[in-house]
Parts: structure tokens; sequence; C-alpha cells
């Protein structure tokens, strides 16, 4: 998936558990479009892969692309260390639920992802699109909706 649609899925992941849980929806949305960026590091050519390069160039090394920062030990990694570093929930859970939707859009491509790294499993679902393709346009415009649909309930919470 291209990192315009994981932002989005993220965003829109976010705003969905902001519904139960509204205190800082923009702080919850921002750490989400974030959050869905970070397991991209494993690839240079991705936004987040560009922004730290020597960074990327050496995760890609030690573990190539879509296993370890795409699994669920990077995931409780991330969550050990924001529990012991963050005080914030809503950066907290914005930036989990991110790297999450990250995973599950990434599960919808042919490649699929290394869920369970160290084991060398390829997890996807049974039906899969390329990135770029048409199909992955149209998920990113279901979830914009979903982005939307979302923000306009907040703010009638509100
Ligand atoms: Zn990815």
């Amino acid at each position: 998936m291209t990192g315009k649609t994981h932002i989005i899925g993220g965003i829109a992941a976010c705003l969905a558990f902001g519904q139960t849980s509204v205190d800082s929806p923009l702080l919850l949305g921002t750490a989400g479009a974030i959050g869905a960026l970070i397991p991209d590091i494993c690839h240079g050519g991705s936004i987040i892969g560009r922004t730290f390069p020597a960074l990327s160039k050496l995760i890609n090394g030690l573990f190539g692309h879509r296993s370890f920062t795409h699994s669920l030990l990077f995931l409780l990694i991330v969550a050990w260390a924001l529990h012991t570093y963050v005080t914030n929930d809503a950066i907290k859970m914005g930036l989990l639920i991110g790297m999450a939707s990250h995973f599950v859009l990434d599960m919808c491509t042919k490649q699929g992802i290394q869920l369970f790294f160290p084991i060398k499993v390829k997890v996807r679902f049974p039906l899969t699109t390329r990135t770029g393709s048409k199909i992955e346009g149209a998920v990113a415009l279901c979830l914009l909706i979903a982005c939307l649909y979302f923000s306009f309930e907040i703010m009638h919470l509100h």
C-alpha cells in the first residue's frame, strides 16, 4: 500500500476508536497518521524511509522488507517503549492503532507481511490487491469517507 493510503487508514482507525474515548481526537488522529507510516521504515522509498535514510538502510539490511517492523513483536516492543517513556494516552493509542492499521492494510497485498516474525510465514488476506492499483484507490476513498463520517460523529459528541 502507498503511504497516502496508510495515512488515511491510520487516521480512520483512530477516529473510529475516538468514538469511545474523545478527550483529544485531533492528537489521536495525528499520532495515528504517524504510527501508520512507522512500519515502512524498512523500505527506503517510503515517506518515513526518505525522512530517516540511514536508519531505514540499517533496518532493511538487518531484516529486509515487511518482516520485523511489520510484526506483532515490533508492535509489542513499541507498546512497551511508549508505556515506559510516553505519558499522553492519545499519543500512545494513536501510534499503536496507526501501526496496527498498517499491518491490516499490508495484509491486503499479495506480498503479505511477516506478522509472526521471527517465524518467516507471510500472512495475508485471501483477497489481495497490488500497491498503487485501482482497488487500492477505492479502498483509500472508502477510508477517507470513514474519516469524514467519524469526524462528524466526534464533533457531534462534543
Ligand atoms: Zn508496509
